[in-house]
């Protein structure tokens, strides 16, 4: 049987989610034994011009150039992986969505900020078709390698569309707001195992939101706190500001 070659690529982010792939260790040793590496620029030099079985794509569209790169990508590949909020969401980089792209260039750039395009953040989905999603920033490895199998399985895998709480009481964590400290796992995706609050940080929803999130158990929370609502709206906008383009100008594949 022939081996499936996978490749990956980094558009618009830190780079921090193929970090955490490349320290994945043995489980990625196992993945090895039956498919094929064959692009992946934090980790190799070697660069196979010619067509793929899976593509696993990091970071935002944040140019034209971009979104022509990551059409050639998807054109030269059998399935897309979209892995890390930057790739999923837009994640950080929509930040930039704030404010008017000139005052960002201008920002940036200095006087010659012209010469210099960009365009609002997009997700990757906003541009191409993706099969597959990893969410979180950076991704929660044993889901990469959930999904990486279930894509070379040919079986599908959906983003759970349930709280972080749920894997936070699951996982017996004394509430963050317990502690007088604010938390976004009520309304963020579960899926990395309440990762960050096992660790004694606070959610900063990085998976993105829930479909349908409980907007009035939300609301009891801040009051019951006392929490300024303008403080979780910012935080929202954190991640999640590119959530904006899917009702207003971009059509989600
Ligand atoms: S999702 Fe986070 S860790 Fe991953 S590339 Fe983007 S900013 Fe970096
Ligand atoms: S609000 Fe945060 S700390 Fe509290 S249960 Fe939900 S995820 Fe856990
Ligand atoms: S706990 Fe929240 S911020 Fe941390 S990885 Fe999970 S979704 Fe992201």
């Amino acid at each position: 049987m022939k081996r499936p070659k996978i490749a990956f690529f980094d558009f618009a982010c830190c780079e921090g989610c193929q970090l955490q792939v490349a320290n994945i260790g043995e489980a990625l040793l196992d993945i090895l034994d039956i498919a094929d590496v064959v692009e992946f620029r934090e980790v190799m030099s070697e660069k196979w011009d010619q067509s793929f079985d899976i593509a696993v794509v990091e970071g935002s569209i944040t140019d034209h150039h971009a979104i022509e790169r990551i059409k050639m990508i998807r054109s030269r590949s059998k399935l897309l992986i979209a892995y890390g909020s930057c790739a999923t969401i837009g994640g950080i980089n929509g930040m930039k969505n704030n404010f008017e792209l000139d005052e960002i260039r201008k920002e940036v750039y200095g006087k010659d900020y012209k010469y210099f395009d960009t365009i609002k953040t997009m997700p990757v989905h906003h541009v191409v078709k993706v099969d597959y999603f990893v969410n979180g920033c950076p991704i929660y490895p044993p889901e990469f390698i959930t999904v990486l199998k279930a894509a070379l399985s040919g079986i599908p895998y959906d983003v759970p569309d349930k709280s972080v709480c749920i894997e936070c009481k699951f996982n017996e964590n004394i509430c963050m707001y317990e502690k007088g400290l604010t938390c976004m796992g009520p309304i963020t995706r579960a899926g990395c195992n309440s990762w960050c609050i096992n660790n004694g940080n606070i959610c900063y929803g990085c998976r993105g939101m829930v479909s349908n999130p409980n907007e009035k158990s939300a609301k009891d929370i801040l009051e019951k706190y006392k929490i300024d609502l303008n403080l979780i709206l910012n935080r929202i906008n954190m991640y999640n500001k590119c959530r904006e383009l899917e009702d207003n100008e971009q059509k989600r594949y």
